[in-house]
């Protein structure tokens, strides 16, 4: 059981991150103790399926004992080797050759990070540091979409959209512009996909203009499938119709495959099924599978060999502590062996089941859209079908929905608008994915008993 003393401790010390300070020194935390496989246990021995692996982060599951022994093994030889001064360790370099055997086209260089959101940092600075390097440095002006999340830094709150990470910040800054999302449910030029293909189009190259050309801009980002903002999935096509605009004006294309990549959407890397190849990539999550922290960009050959030139003897002055550190890069390694030995299989198996069963719920009448792709899904919640309302704010009951799938033995991500977010491990067995699903409609049925939906509901 979770004692009195703990919920104490955790209100008067532990601040936790994107929470409302005050709330949660009421609500209190509730804690997990223990996880395995699919399936996470909280402090009053109370068993649910983690239909959101964590942060969609645990996509190989919890408790695999080779990536335990991989890590341990690690932390005995070698805990900790810097990549300054010429130095390095094994277990990153044979991470990084991997990787870039696996990565789409020439994205052949991997600069290792902590997480997300500094190797959204890092291609910041790398970007500007290209564009310096071609004797281009106006270049510096960065578009990302509406609905983006990019991180938590200073620089990545403000590629992100999401207005909670602006507001009491001053976020974001000037050089760092939006272009309305694909977003297909709710797309002002309806869902036809050459239609929203060619408003994103549009809206990139019309706000390129409006910042001062082409020889000002020098980066665009994209989600393959945009993640915190509702896993809001691009008609095909789409990621490629922007890098097409990206490459014809000289706009460098960085891909955000923090979600997408390992898995998730069913290949190692979502780019690779939207057939393109960004001059910069970023990866972290599923890189180590939550075990441990670790991000990494990926550096297309033609921009690596230009900073490379263009620095010569000197430094590139970017790094970390914790650049490339070895525990995290064994663990990344026997992360990917057990992808390659049969994981993607079964997530690419049990992603299929998992958006058929969702689609199943589109007769609920509290479902508007069912989306996704491979084991990234999302069901939007609408009081009215047809004219596709959300719920009224007042009624908007992420925080119920949340509680009561808690309560049948679920963990979801419940959006602050309605949406209801799951990326499950990849070593889901089809009872779990029956068992997210009807956990789901369960949920639904019981909140559609609530009198302030029910009077919402038309
Ligand atoms: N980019 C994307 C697309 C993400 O979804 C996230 C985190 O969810 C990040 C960057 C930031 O990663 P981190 O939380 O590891 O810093």
């Amino acid at each position: 059981m979770l004692s009195n003393s703990l919920i104490e401790l955790d209100r008067a010390h532990l601040i936790h991150p994107v929470a409302s300070w005050r709330g949660h020194e009421k609500a209190g935390v509730r804690m997990l103790t223990s996880a395995k496989g699919a399936t996470v246990t909280d402090a009053n021995g109370k068993t649910l399926i983690d239909g959101f692996a964590g942060l969609w982060c645990v996509n190989a599951g919890y408790g695999q004992e080779t990536v335990i022994e991989a890590a341990t093994r690690q932390l005995r030889e070698l805990p900790y080797a810097t990549g300054y001064f010429g130095l390095g360790s094994e277990p990153p370099i044979r991470l990084a050759a991997r990787l870039a055997d696996l990565a789409p086209g020439d994205l052949k260089h991997v600069y290792f990070t902590l997480g997300g959101s500094d190797a959204v940092d890092s291609t910041v600075r790398f970007a500007r540091y290209y564009w310096t390097a071609r004797g281009l440095p106006q270049k510096d002006q960065f578009i990302s979409l509406e609905q983006g999340y990019h991180g938590s830094s200073t620089v990545g709150a403000g590629l992100t959209a999401l207005p909670v990470f602006h507001a009491g910040f001053g976020l974001p800054m000037d050089w760092q512009h939006k272009i309305p999302s694909h977003y297909t449910y709710r797309n002002p030029v309806g869902s036809d996909p050459a239609a929203i293909i060619a408003a994103s189009v549009a809206q990139l190259r019309a706000k390129v203009q409006e910042i001062g050309g082409a020889e000002r801009v020098a980066a665009f980002y994209a989600e393959p499938i945009q993640g915190s903002g509702g896993v809001l999935v691009p008609p095909a096509g789409w990621m490629k119709a922007m890098r097409d605009v990206c490459t014809e004006l000289d706009i460098l294309f960085i891909a955000d495959e923090v979600i997408t990549g390992f898995g998730r959407t069913g290949p190692l890397f979502a780019c690779a099924e939207d057939g393109i190849v960004p001059d910069m990539m970023t990866c972290a999550k599923g890189l180590t599978s939550g075990y441990v922290p670790m991000g990494a960009v990926f550096l297309s050959d033609r921009l690596y060999q230009v900073i490379a030139d263009h620095a010569g003897a000197a430094a590139v002055g970017h790094g970390f502590t914790y650049s490339a550190h070895p525990v995290s890069a064994a663990v990344g390694l026997a992360v990917l062996d057990l992808y390659e030995g049969g994981l993607l299989e079964n997530g690419r198996k049990m992603g299929a089941r998992l958006q058929a069963g969702l689609a199943g719920l589109a007769d609920h009448p509290l479902v508007g859209d069912v989306r996704g792709r491979g084991m990234l899904a999302a069901v939007e919640l609408v009081t009215d079908k047809a004219l596709k309302t959300p719920l009224p704010a007042a009624a908007l009951p992420s925080q119920r929905i949340f509680d009561r799938a808690w309560e049948n033995g679920l963990v979801i991500r419940a959006f602050g608008n309605g949406v209801l977010g799951y990326a499950p491990p990849l070593c889901c067995t089809e009872a779990e994915i029956d068992g997210i699903v009807e956990r789901t409609r369960l949920t639904l049925d019981q909140t559609l008993e609530d009198a302030d939906v029910r009077a919402a509901l038309r």
